[in-house]
């Protein structure tokens, strides 16, 4: 390995790309300092890495436990393309796949092991665990999911209580634990319960600028509505997330009907069904996946471009989790809340049937906060981060109602109108209720009490139901009335009502319903050109990962491809600038991924690429009649790369004699076979020719090729 003077050079070179996201270069700098860590990032935030990197750098093996067989399998995927030592040890494995694979490890190479927790403090690991430490050492435990230790977390896991073992077993070597989970509480748990000593707390911001957050009122039939939806998204996964199985099945159904290759998932379907989908979905077999809630834990997928909530989600938290899992590469990408309030007894219903009160009282709060958020005329972004006790200052320009604020008007008149007559029924009703009288209503129920004879009885008529609806849920959700939680919503007057009755007290509310789904496509603006060819590398993205059984994404990021599609490096130099391409991945992919973007140059028939400064120098000494040896020499660099400068060179059409680099009579047997077998790759074409031609004269002689078939 050449010599890696930075950080950086570190990232750019193992995993291609160009910086660091906040907070990890700090994080990585203190884990090569063996000190204990506590890491808290929000999904996508880039926590692997954090772990990844020093294990890379430092001496021995790094020890990863994760609770899930899924994501072991997907992170080391990742790091075997990126040609990173990295395997696995879990119970899918037979005994002969895990003895090889202890003998890597045991032969130094492997920098990262993935093991279960169960594994990991079973008696009958632990003598190989001796051995690698006494024979190549342990560089470090990290532990994610790390919140599955607390009981307070929303996924706790017994197996991982037994982890504070592991510093009375080896109390040298430190340990990284890594979540993104929020709360406080559970963050003390996990430094109590793992013991980390004097751990370096990094907590990431929540706040994920990539995601667009929009919440839309929920029409009659929805369906159609995400259908639309879904329609009107560029090309690119999604998942819709349903309350009920049936709603799930339905959905999936429906948009499969009308060509959208839609998939079901849920706690109904079997083990095999459930596995089948989920591999689809992430392999880009399929584009949505409709599902529960459960679906998505320990989902990686990292080129999520949109979540729907088809229903209301349970509580401000899951929301930000399940929305969460679009974007996590940091592209753009959308999550939709469909709102209506007619959903809300139903979810009212669910938690009457709990038997706690205090459970009840908890989820009700939560219910509260969920819908303040749907019918919140604030920014959506910092109603969520409030949630979690960030501020945010001002408009975050990627939600709805900083993007369309909704107008805001003086309703004060209306609300006295309202209150009044809330007085007037004794406080004793509710929402429904007090409307029918506004509105002058028929029902027996307003003759039974009397109301007919109200003062305010009619006084309404010239509003909507929905209207003075809309009236009440904002007076609830700006405190000016309250509403009793007993399970019988009635509408009680507190000190701000009566501020309004008395005239001492004007009231705003904001009117219009959330408009329907907001164009995406001004938000990135990408030149048709540019797309077109975005199109042709995932395909090629694709192809590529079906013959290696991964997820397209391990091959190169969503990020990567858009890169390529708007720089459009036709030279191996320049396509190893793109971020995304490391050392590893520009000799695995980057000539076919070169000869694609300029397949399509050539179409679009763009002016050849001009030569850089290093190659022009070739080219003048090249002119001066120097070989690629002495050009070399006196470059200082190695005749590998002046060959690669002259081959470009070539293709740029510059002038450059190829007889006086390969003798006429090698080049006519090298032409043949190009084109017989193809261009690519390069070693197939040094096979079939045998070791007397060398790879410097069949990529020369290819560069020529190529240039005459512009
Ligand atoms: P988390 O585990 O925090 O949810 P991951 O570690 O899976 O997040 O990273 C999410 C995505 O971000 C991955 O696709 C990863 O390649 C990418 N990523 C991580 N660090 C960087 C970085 N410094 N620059 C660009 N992309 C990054
Ligand atoms: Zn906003």
């Amino acid at each position: 390995m050449h010599q890696l003077n930075s950080l950086e050079e570190a990232l750019k070179h193992f995993f291609g790309h160009d910086s660091f996201r906040p907070g990890q270069q700090r994080i990585v700098e203190q884990a090569l300092q063996n000190r204990d860590l506590l890491i808290i990032m929000p999904t996508g935030g880039g926590k692997s890495l954090c772990f990844q990197l020093p294990a890379l750098l430092k001496a021995g093996l790094t020890v990863v436990v994760s609770p899930l067989i899924a994501l072991m399998q997907d992170q080391v995927d990742a790091l075997q393309d990126n040609g990173i030592g990295a395997t696995f040890l879990n119970s899918s494995l037979n005994w002969d796949a895990v003895k090889s694979r202890e003998t890597a490890i045991l032969n130094g190479k492997i920098k990262l092991l993935y093991v279960s927790p169960e594994r990991l403090l079973a008696e009958k690991f632990t003598p190989f665990l001796e051995r690698v430490r006494s024979q190549i050492g342990i560089s470090a435990f990290a532990i994610d999911e790390a919140h599955c230790v607390s009981e307070w977390g929303h996924d706790f896991r017994p197996e991982y209580r037994q982890m504070r073992q592991l510093r009375q077993r080896y109390p040298d070597i430190p340990l990284l634990a890594l979540t993104a989970t929020a709360t406080k509480r559970v963050q003390q748990d996990i430094i109590q319960q793992l013991t980390l000593r004097q751990p370096e707390i990094h907590l990431a911001s929540f706040n994920r600028p990539n995601l667009y957050y929009e919440v839309q009122a929920k029409q009659k039939p929805s369906y159609n509505q995400l259908f639309k939806l879904i329609k009107s998204y560029p090309e690119g996964s999604g998942i819709v997330y349903c309350l009920s199985r049936r709603t799930v099945d339905e959905v999936a159904f429906k948009l499969q009907k009308e060509g959208i290759c839609a998939l079901p998932y849920h706690a109904g379907m079997s083990d095999t069904d459930r596995a089948t989908n989920q591999t689809r979905f992430i392999r880009d077999d399929a584009q949505v996946m409709v599902a529960t809630i459960a679906f998505g834990m320990g989902i990686n997928k990292p080129d999520v471009r949109f979540v729907v909530h088809y229903d209301l989600p349970r509580n401000l938290e899951s929301y930000y989790q399940e929305s969460g899992r679009a974007g996590r590469d940091g592209e753009l990408a959308h999550c939709t809340l469909f709102y209506s309030a007619a959903d809300i007894p139903r979810i009212d219903y669910f938690i009457e049937q709990k038997p706690d009160p205090q459970e009840q009282r908890l989820a009700r709060q939560q219910l509260r906060q969920v819908i303040d958020y749907a019918e919140g005329s604030d920014c959506r972004r910092t109603i969520m981060l409030r949630y979690f006790g960030e501020r945010l200052q001002g408009n975050c320009g990627k939600c709805d109602n900083c993007c369309y604020p909704k107008p805001v008007e003086d309703w004060t008149i209306e609300a006295q109108k309202f209150l009044s007559c809330v007085a007037r029924c004794r406080e004793r009703f509710g929402i429904i209720h007090t409307i029918d009288v506004l509105r002058g209503s028929r029902k027996k129920k307003i003759e039974q009490y009397g109301h007919h004879l109200l003062s305010t009885y009619g006084i309404g008529k010239d509003k909507s139901s929905d209207a003075w609806k809309m009236l009440a849920r904002s007076l609830l959700h700006q405190g000016l009335v309250d509403e009793t939680t007993d399970g019988y919503r009635v509408l009680k007057l507190n000190k701000l009502s009566w501020e309004i009755l008395r005239k001492q007290r004007s009231v705003e509310i904001a009117v219009t319903q959330t408009p329907a789904s907001q164009a995406i496509a001004d938000v990135n603006p990408r030149n048709a050109e540019a797309e077109i060819l975005f199109e042709k590398l995932r395909k090629l993205r694709k192809q590529i990962a079906d013959a290696q059984s991964v997820p397209p994404y391990v091959v190169f990021a969503d990020s990567s491809l858009k890169l390529m599609a708007q720089v459009q490096p036709q030279t191996i130099d320049a396509f190893a600038q793109i971020s995304g391409v490391g050392t590893h991945k520009l000799t695995q992919y980057g000539e076919r991924f070169v000869s694609e973007i300029r397949a399509f140059c050539q179409e679009q028939k763009l002016p050849a690429p001009l030569p850089s400064t290093s190659q022009m120098t070739t080219l003048q000494l090249y002119q001066q009649g120097l070989s690629v040896a002495e050009i070399a020499a006196k470059r200082s660099f190695s005749s590998s790369t002046i060959i690669a400068h002259l081959s470009e060179l070539i293709e740029m059409k510059q002038p450059i004699d190829l007889s006086r680099l390969v003798s006429p009579e090698k080049q006519k047997p090298i032409m043949k076979v190009i084109q017989t077998v193809g261009a690519e790759p390069l070693r197939n074409l040094r096979e079939q020719l045998g070791e007397s031609f060398s790879y410097e004269e069949i990529r020369l002689v290819r560069s020529w090729w190529r240039r005459e078939q512009i």
